[in-house]
């Protein structure tokens, strides 16, 4: 469902910054994201945009000065990389196992409340809403209030109603399509008696969401990927969260800030307290 690709080029940078500072610093993850056939999301990180910090031994909070660097950031990618946006956090545990902090989702949280969401990946999510049941018979009837106004389609105890939203009185049009929906009870039937199983039935709704990737590293290079994905319309929600696989590739993305030449730029923002 969710893929995180770094760029060997960054993982690199970031196993470099993990010998040499010890402790936990943060950066913002940039790159691209891709959405596969609706449902399957990647995500490439390729680059790391690294604000002046402190490197801590106790959880990092990112300070709002952090997020004003990175607003500054954007100019630069809106010039030169015109298919990338902000993806969300990278950070280092130091010397502690890989996993999302409570700290570190309050981070993410103030990632998603400070930046405005065209910045961020979007893409959509299935809530489920219920089931599995067993389909039992489908029952379809027309809506008849004065007139034909519209159709029930009843998926055992599931039911779904057409409106619509004037009154029909049209014989033919009435008798062509009920007769589509005896089609439909035949093809539960068919699947049932010939190919012997028993058809099941689950119901989701789509919405859309904003993402938010955070991938933590330590100095013993493990590494951890989650998704967080928000509702745009109820920024005060709680994200929900998903695992994410991780691969490691050359990717054709050349960093802007991440330069390998720079490496001793990016260590002086990092301030050893
Ligand atoms: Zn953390």
């Amino acid at each position: 469902m969710f893929k995180i690709v770094i760029s060997k080029e960054i993982y690199g940078i970031s196993k470099t910054i993990c010998r040499r500072i010890r402790e936990e610093w943060y950066a913002f993850a940039l790159g691209r994201f891709q959405n596969l056939n609706g449902n399957d999301m990647v995500f490439y990180i390729t680059d790391l945009y690294i604000p002046q910090q402190e490197a801590s031994i106790t959880h990092v909070r990112i300070p709002s000065s952090s997020m004003v660097e990175m607003f500054d950031a954007f100019s630069v990618i809106e010039k030169e990389r015109e298919n990338w946006t902000l993806l969300g956090m990278w950070h280092s545990h130091g010397e502690v196992r890989v996993f999302h902090s409570f700290v570190d989702l309050e981070n993410i949280n103030k990632i998603f409340k400070t930046f405005p969401t065209q910045h961020l990946p979007m893409g959509s999510i299935s809530e489920k809403i219920f089931g599995p049941e067993i389909l039992g018979d489908i029952g379809i009837e027309p809506i008849i209030s004065g007139g034909f106004r519209g159709i029930r389609m009843c998926f055992g105890s599931t039911c779904l109603e057409i409106d619509f939203r004037q009154q029909i009185d049209d014989e033919k049009f009435f008798a062509n399509w009920y007769s589509h929906f005896y089609v439909m009870k035949a093809f539960v039937e068919i699947i049932k008696e010939y190919f012997g199983s028993i058809p099941i039935i689950k119901g989701a709704l789509r919405k859309i969401v904003r993402y938010i990737v955070s991938v933590v590293v330590n100095n013993h290079n493990e590494i951890e990927g989650k998704i967080f994905a928000f509702d745009p319309y109820k920024r005060s929600e709680s994200p929900s969260s998903f695992d994410a696989s991780i691969s490691i590739e050359n990717l054709r993305d050349k960093p802007l800030f991440a330069r390998k030449e720079s490496l001793n730029e990016i260590l002086s923002k990092i301030r050893m307290v």
